[in-house]
């Protein structure tokens, strides 16, 4: 008698499966194709489906592995030497050299796709976001690293580029900004660096959260003796964890970090004692100096809203089709099905979100781009995907029943690691606050309603007419107002989601007239049809938010 014969209730429900995310997701497909010129289209679509068919056949198994087996920290070994080792599961390092391997920080240096392959690289983390235990992290920061040696110092880009974009054995790079006292303000940063008279310094100082504690370098903000207060007497510093005999290099782990997600991922407390490293560019421009690597950070970061909303929408997708209620499938039932198309749309317009930020910022990156459009995008996308992607993955989870609600189904993970995007690389109300400064500069918004413009008027369709006033009017609405800090959550939201919905229109208008696809038209006219900009906050908010 077969082993399911002998359960007392036979019925065994189907799994949903995995696909091939490259070619079942006709979003993501149809949007790098209005994006690529076509001999690029079909190189860059050839290795995404090999990438595609490895996040589902390799990379899958080896993040339940890694994620099964969190990072631990061993202090001290069995004859009370200090070691502080930190031990990850090697299917977690194995996802790190996947990733390295399929080019995630090397194809923007490499510039496999030319002008394009910001583009291409961000559809490989949007891929990749589900099935990587959050491997992509240190190679977001490692990316971020290399933008910045590049930017700001020659000799430092000449010693660690060509290890941090190697596709074999590649090293990667933590940032270390964060600090008791605050992440988001930095101007209370404690970190002294003291010269050592060789044009290194010492760093002495706690940093509170450094993720990837298995880097090999990283870049650092401290404070040099005698500089004066604040974020401006901050400087950035390189720094390799590890002297050359191994030992570390004056680090101290405190312990790593408890976390809600994220858990593949080690995070630590570091103590800096004596930490040799060398000034980024000089000292001084601290500040500055990090905001390349955040500027590359934040767009890969707004990668992981439609990456991880895409990978939970294809398998609800798939279950929808096998999980039976009241007789027939759920994908009979309009309820769940108008449901599903809801998320459709919301991940439809994240994925135009994410991709255009990518374009933009490889735009910049070849000298060609719009710096003030890049400069309000890139933190709008971030702070707008993060925020949805949290909401669709927690709706998509609940599309499963309670099975979505179990950890070996792999669905909460999904969620929970999409949660920190909100946090990370600066939280909602840092990058809309950021999103005012910008504002500031009328330039700024004439380059956003310019952009807005650009995108209704790159495909016109009969089909996308009405929806282009909509998007016309709100983004005239959004821009007009005071940039007001008290409003700035509205203000970047009510930004974030005309500009989703311009992008959509530019998609819904190429797929009809390039296909006589009508689906992107279903998704914008579906987006579109709840208000794109937000009332500003009551004035009286005060006496309930604080109350
Ligand atoms: C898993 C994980 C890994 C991380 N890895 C790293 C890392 O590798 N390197 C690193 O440097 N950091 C790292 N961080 C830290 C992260 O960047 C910070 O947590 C984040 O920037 C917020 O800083 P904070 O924790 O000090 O919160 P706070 O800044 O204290 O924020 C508390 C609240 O205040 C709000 N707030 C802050 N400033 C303002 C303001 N001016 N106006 C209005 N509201 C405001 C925030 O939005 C938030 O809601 C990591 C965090 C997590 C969760």
């Amino acid at each position: 008698m077969s082993a399911e014969r002998s359960e007392v209730d036979p019925f065994v429900q189907e799994a949903p499966r995995l696909a091939n995310r490259w070619t079942a997701d006709r979003v993501l497909r149809q949007a790098v194709r209005r994006l690529l010129p076509p001999d690029v289209f079909q190189k860059a679509a050839e290795d995404l489906e090999l990438a595609a068919e490895r996040c589902v056949t390799e990379m899958a198994p080896l993040a339940a592995r890694a994620e099964a087996t969190p990072p631990r920290h061993v202090p001290y070994d069995a004859w009370g030497n200090r070691v502080d080792r930190i031990e990850v599961d090697p299917a977690w390092t194995e996802l790190v050299a996947i990733l390295q391997g399929l080019g995630a920080v090397a194809i923007p240096h490499e510039r496999t796709y030319g002008d394009h392959s910001r583009v291409v690289q961000a559809v490989l983390f949007q891929m990749a976001q589900a099935v990587s235990a959050t491997a992509l992290c240190p190679l977001g920061m490692s990316d971020g690293a290399v933008t910045c040696l590049r930017e700001h110092d020659a000799d430092l880009a000449a010693a660690y580029v060509p290890l941090l974009t190697r596709r074999v054995n590649g090293w990667t790079s933590g940032q270390w900004m964060t600090e008791k006292a605050g992440g988001s303000d930095l101007s209370r940063s404690g970190t002294v660096a003291t010269p050592l008279g060789d044009g290194t310094w010492a760093l002495r100082g706690t940093k509170w959260f450094t993720s990837a504690t298995t880097a090999d370098i990283a870049v650092a903000l401290a404070r040099p003796e005698g500089a004066g207060p604040g974020s401006r007497g901050l400087s950035l510093f390189a720094l390799e964890l590890r002297r050359p005999d191994g030992g570390w290099n004056g680090l101290r782990v405190r312990r790593l970090k408890d976390k809600y997600g994220t858990r593949g991922l080690p995070t630590a407390e570091l103590d800096l004692d004596g930490t040799v490293a060398t000034p980024v560019g000089g000292i001084g421009g601290g500040i500055a100096k990090i905001s390349t690597v955040l500027h590359v950070a934040r767009m890969e970061a707004a990668q992981a809203g439609p990456g991880a909303t895409g990978h939970l929408l294809q398998l609800a997708r798939d279950y929808a089709r096998r999980r039976l209620v009241r007789g027939a499938p759920l994908a009979d039932s309009p309820v769940h099905v108008g449901w599903l198309a809801e998320i459709a749309a919301e991940y439809e317009a994240m994925v135009q979100m994410a991709l255009r930020t990518a374009q933009l910022v490889g735009l910049r990156e070849s000298g060609s781009g719009d710096e003030r459009l890049a400069r309000v995008v890139v933190p709008l996308a971030k702070l707008s995907t993060a925020r949805q992607a949290v909401r669709t993955c927690s709706e998509l989870l609940e599309s499963f029943g309670g099975a979505g609600y179990l950890e070996d189904t792999g669905i909460p993970r999904v969620l929970r690691d999409v949660q920190v995007q909100s946090i990370w690389e600066g939280t909602t109300n840092v990058l809309a606050l950021d999103v005012m400064r910008a504002l500031a500069d009328p330039e700024v918004a004439a380059a956003f309603r310019d952009d807005v413009e650009a995108q209704l008027a790159a495909h016109p369709h009969p089909r996308v007419e009405a929806a282009a006033r909509i998007i016309r009017a709100a983004a005239w609405d959004v821009t007009s107002r005071e940039p007001d800090p008290a409003a700035g959550r509205e203000v970047a939201w009510g930004m974030a989601r005309t500009y989703q919905a311009a992008l959509l229109a530019a998609q819904a208008g190429w797929a009809l007239t390039a296909l006589g696809d009508g689906r992107s038209a279903v998704a914008l006219e579906t987006f579109i049809a709840h208000p794109l900009v937000p009332p500003a906050p009551h004035a009286e908010a005060r006496s309930i938010g604080l109350e």
